[in-house]
């Protein structure tokens, strides 16, 4: 007979064993390693996979220096998992050399920092076999200067070290392809509405509403995992539960990207308020990063303010004024879903991740996952699937550090993308880092359909058959949801040149019309539109309101005239 843990309060059985709400990378880095455990899955993400901090960190899997100070714990695991994610996904990677620069106005004050600087590194560098990295150098002024003649300042020398970069997007989408391979059911732009409870308190699934379809139901589980970041007060809110029961001190953070690469080494400068900031070298672009500011607004709506931007150029052009001989072609935002504490300043916070046992507020069967990292999720996920394995008596190993993710256990080589698929060197290169192995597979289609071999998207670029893969396999639904898989229509023009053509690819594989399409189009340039514009300036932004008002109307009256 069926305890009551096993039914709804209709008598009926639950759907599935787990349900996670959430598709940052720790909602689906649970969603996989419980479905590579063998339980049955269900996750619902309220907007796209990775579309919160996820996918707008500065993609760093790294042990942070900065917490080897405060918070070395934190250092440990994200280096030991830094190693396990560059097993598991190794096409997606990039090696990041870090230069900082040492300046002082004596030669012994700089000195004396330079040793001290020079020996913290001593005890950082202990921890590079863990994630496959290299110990640091101390240099002189003149080899400092030899690695980025653009300094100023008169650095007095420095130290450079080792760091990996990763996509944060498309770590997460490999994670969430993978669960949904081993069984997990994945529903985007899905929101969990409302968390179900027993008259005892206790949890047994959830209501959701699609936001596209407009459908709404009902999903049980024996668990349910609250892995939505910066939302988790309102997500625990959702089952009735006040905010403090999942309490986090939410940080928002931006990036500015410039249209070129201006160094080879990323550049540690710091901020009119002595803050860390960086000036970072990503594919074909630099990126200056990053803020970390308490935050009380829209988490659905981050968007960049000038004065962030502004902040952010002040402190990299003090070291490196070259930095103003490029182009700021737009910006992304995250909030952090940082573990509370009243007091320090925002980047004093603890980096460390905490599994919640609602348990204790009356709603047993509900866990938050709060807190932690990109760097160490994986680690966070497979603890937060050994609570629930031990409560629903589950006895299998954990596999997800050992079991590649999607395209991460064959290797390309994007020659044979030229070859074979009559692609651009520069075409083959960036498919194959997106898709690793599974690249092979966007190549078989455009075989099979030589049109769909068109390049889209030029800045990046990007080809139909792409297009058509991440809608077909990867949960993409609309312009935006192919841009973060793809880069499509973030270089820059901003998408102006191939926005169109994209939603009109994305109407036609999921069968819907042309003017849903060029619907689509129009969301993502106004959203990009709105992240641009601070870095833009005013008058360019201006310019592009016009053009997209003009483009508006434009298809306003071609859909009255069809
Ligand atoms: C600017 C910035 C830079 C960072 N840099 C780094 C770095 O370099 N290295 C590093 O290791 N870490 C970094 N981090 C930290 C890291 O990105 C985060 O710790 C991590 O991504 C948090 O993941 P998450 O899954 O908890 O949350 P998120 O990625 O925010 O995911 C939460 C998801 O829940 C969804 N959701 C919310 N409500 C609902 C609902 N009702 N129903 C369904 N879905 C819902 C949201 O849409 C969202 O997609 C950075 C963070 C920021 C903001």
């Amino acid at each position: 007979m069926a305890r009551d843990v096993d039914i709804d309060p209709r008598g009926r059985a639950l759907d599935c064993d787990v349900i996670v709400i959430g598709g940052g990378v720790n909602g689906v880095g649970v969603a996989r390693d419980a479905s590579l455990r063998g339980l049955k899955v269900a996750l619902f993400e309220r907007n796209d996979i990775a579309f919160g901090a996820s996918g707008n960190s500065s993609g760093m899997i790294h042990g942070g220096p900065r917490y080897l100070s405060y918070d070395p714990a934190v250092t440990q695991s994200s280096c030991l998992d830094s190693g396990h994610i560059q097993r598991i996904a190794p096409h997606l990677l990039f090696r990041i050399p870090f230069l900082m620069p040492i300046f002082g106005s004596s030669s012994l004050k700089s000195k004396v920092t330079l040793t001290a600087i020079d020996a913290f590194f001593d005890l950082y560098d202990a921890y590079q076999p863990l994630k496959a990295g290299k110990n640091h150098v101390r240099l002189n002024a003149d080899e400092i200067t030899q690695l980025e003649p653009g300094l100023v300042g008169g650095a007095a020398g420095g130290i450079t070290f080792d760091e990996w970069g990763i996509d944060g997007a498309r770590l997460c989408i490999g994670n969430a392809v993978d669960a949904r391979e081993r069984g997990a059911e994945i529903r985007v732009h899905c929101t969990v509405t409302e968390i179900l409870r027993r008259e005892d308190g206790s949890v047994y699934g959830v209501r959701f509403r699609d936001r596209q379809s407009g459908e709404t139901g009902e999903r049980t589980a024996r668990v349910v995992i609250n892995a939505t970041g910066a939302w988790a007060p309102i997500t625990t809110s959702l089952g009735g539960l006040t905010a403090d029961a999942a309490r986090i001190r939410p940080g928002k953070g931006i990036h500015v990207f410039l249209d070129r690469r201006l160094t080879n080494y990323a550049i540690i400068a710091h901020a009119i308020d002595g803050r860390q900031v960086f000036l970072l070298p990503w594919q074909n672009m630099s990126v200056l990063g990053t803020t970390d500011d308490d935050y009380y607004g829209d988490l659905d709506h981050v968007v960049a303010s000038t004065d962030e931007v502004n902040y952010l150029f002040q402190a990299v052009e003090h070291v490196f004024p070259a930095v103003r001989s490029a182009r700021a072609i737009g910006t992304w935002g995250g909030v952090r879903p940082t573990l509370y504490e009243w007091g320090p300043n925002e980047d004093q916070l603890s980096r460390e991740h905490q599994v919640v046992d609602h348990r204790q507020h009356g709603a047993d069967g509900l866990y938050s996952m709060i807190g932690g990292k990109l760097a160490s999720y994986r680690l966070f996920a497979e603890e937060m699937t050994d609570v629930i394995a031990k409560r629903l008596g589950n006895a299998e190993k954990p596999r997800s550090h050992v079991s590649p993710l999607p395209g991460g256990d064959e290797q390309v080589d994007p020659m044979q993308l030229v070859v074979q698929g009559g692609m651009e060197a520069v075409t083959a290169t960036r498919l194959e880092y997106r898709h690793g192995g599974r690249s092979l597979r966007v190549l078989e289609r455009m075989l099979q359909k030589p049109r769909e071999a068109a390049v889209i998207c030029s800045c990046e670029p990007v080809t139909e058959a792409e297009i058509r893969y991440v809608i077909e396999q990867e949960f993409a639904r609309d312009v935006a949801d192919v841009a973060r898989r793809t880069r499509l229509g973030l270089g820059a023009c901003g998408g102006m040149r191939c926005a169109l053509r994209c939603g009109r690819i994305v109407a036609d594989a999921t069968g819907r019309s042309p003017q849903v399409g060029q619907q689509l189009a129009l969301e993502f340039l106004a959203q990009g539109a709105r992240t641009r514009s601070a870095a833009v300036g005013s008058t360019q932004a201006r310019q592009e309101a016009l053009a997209l008002s003009a483009l508006q109307a434009e298809i306003g009256s071609g859909s009255r005239d069809s």
